[in-house]
């Protein structure tokens, strides 16, 4: 298993655990920030590293597009082009393709797309979505999937899912068979490079012997059916994957559905391995999740929001281009420790907005980040209250970036 697990506490059904990935250890719940071009937008990596940030996510599809994944594996994957030595997850590119594609065409082989940024034709299958994401060499990696649109009929969610299981067959068996091929270095001494670690490839968290490979996630799709995404659920742990994602949520159903289907579908997902629910959420329902018993989280809402200005604070959102807070000298949040609440006034924060400075971009992404990421570290030290701690990272051969 080159993915480990390690639950650390639990608290109702929340988990606090340690994912420990090639890359370093997640201390999880996580919320991922995303960095769909291999930057999150408006911050530099050792500002992330400053917050605290342990993986990142990036897009294939946006990658694949531009600068190609032939670029990026050259360059050492994901890692040594952008220079991040944490972890990274990329996901499989379906969803952008389900999201931004309104002329996609999805056969038994795969989805055929065209390209957002000039109209030209792409193809994703199962295996070129393996081989785009092993080029990119992210830590995990996702299986291709349909996510299922909705509203959708049953049958039409059933034909879906069972789509999506095929997928999954196809995408693990291109990646067992591919996987060594990552740009870092999997083959440990068959034409790697060298460590720059102080770790031997070895070293983990948990005395086992993690090879330095990605780890393939599956994901359960199934539609807002309950009993689908129970079926769905069982038949990807059947194929076996060392994490499991739910797919197809966030799609424009009512909270309270998203949350059904959640809470309904994590009984039937093994205790022993990260449970991943991509795309949510705001900082209540991120916290929510994980009191359900999810793992990982990714959301591109704080970076996003930032850039149009709506804030996430302790009292609730705050909209800082609104002119109340042209000549207001408090900090954004009192609440907040981030290098932006202790610095800056809202007066300030606005008039940046206003002007359409590009530092307001920053400072707003800044804050939003660290709220989120507050948000999870509590979470998880309220799970983790009175549990013992003992880890040591891991770390393996890396590329020169
Ligand atoms: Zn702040």
């Amino acid at each position: 298993m080159t993915i480990q697990f390690q639950l650390e506490g639990t608290r109702g059904a929340a988990r606090a655990g340690r994912l420990v990935t090639p890359h370093g250890v997640v201390e999880t719940p996580v919320f991922m920030p995303v960095g769909t071009l291999g930057s999150v937008k408006g911050v530099a990596q050792d500002l992330l590293e400053d917050l605290g940030v342990e993986i990142l996510l990036g897009n294939t599809y946006h990658l694949y597009l531009r600068p190609g994944v032939e670029t990026v594996r050259r360059m050492g994957g994901l890692h040594g082009f952008m220079a991040w030595e944490r972890a990274i997850l990329t996901d499989s590119g379906g969803f952008q393709v389900f999201s931004l594609n309104q002329l996609r065409k999805v056969s038994e082989e795969g989805v055929t797309f065209r390209s957002h940024l000039d109209g030209s034709s792409h193809f994703f299958s199962p295996e070129s979505a393996m081989a785009a994401q092993i080029g990119l060499g992210a830590d995990i990696i996702m299986a291709l999937d349909e996510c299922t649109e909705y509203p959708a009929g049953r049958e039409r969610a059933r034909a879906s899912m069972e789509l999506t299981l095929r997928w999954a067959e196809r995408s693990k068996k291109y990646f067992e068979a591919h996987k060594q091929e990552v740009p870092w270095g999997s083959g440990r001494g068959k034409g790697s490079p060298p460590s720059r670690g102080d770790a031997s490839p070895n070293d983990n968290a948990l005395g086992g012997d993690v090879k330095c490979t990605q780890g393939l996630f599956g994901i359960v799709q199934g539609g807002m059916e309950l009993d689908l995404r129970k079926e769905s659920a069982e038949r990807t742990v059947a194929i076996g994957f060392p994490g499991y994602a739910l797919g197809g949520l966030s799609v424009g159903e009512p909270r309270e559905r998203t949350f059904e289907v959640v809470d309904a579908t994590i009984p039937h997902l093994p205790t022993d391995k990260p449970r991943y629910l991509m795309g949510v959420g705001t900082p209540e329902e991120v916290a929510a999740y994980a009191g359900l018993g999810i793992d990982m989280m990714d959301c591109v809402l704080p970076t996003r929001a930032a850039r149009h200005g709506l804030l996430f604070t302790s009292g609730g959102k705050v909209s800082i281009k609104q002119a109340r807070y042209a000549r207001d000298e408090s900090a954004l949040d009192p609440n907040c420790g981030c290098r932006v609440c202790q610095r800056y006034s809202r007066a300030y924060l606005r008039h940046l907005y206003a002007s359409g400075e590009v530092l307001a971009q920053v400072l707003n992404t800044v804050h939003n980040l660290s709220f989120y990421l507050d948000t999870v570290r509590r979470v998880r030290h309220s799970i983790r209250l009175g549990e013992g701690t003992r880890y040591h990272p891991s770390v393996c051969s890396r590329p020169k970036s």
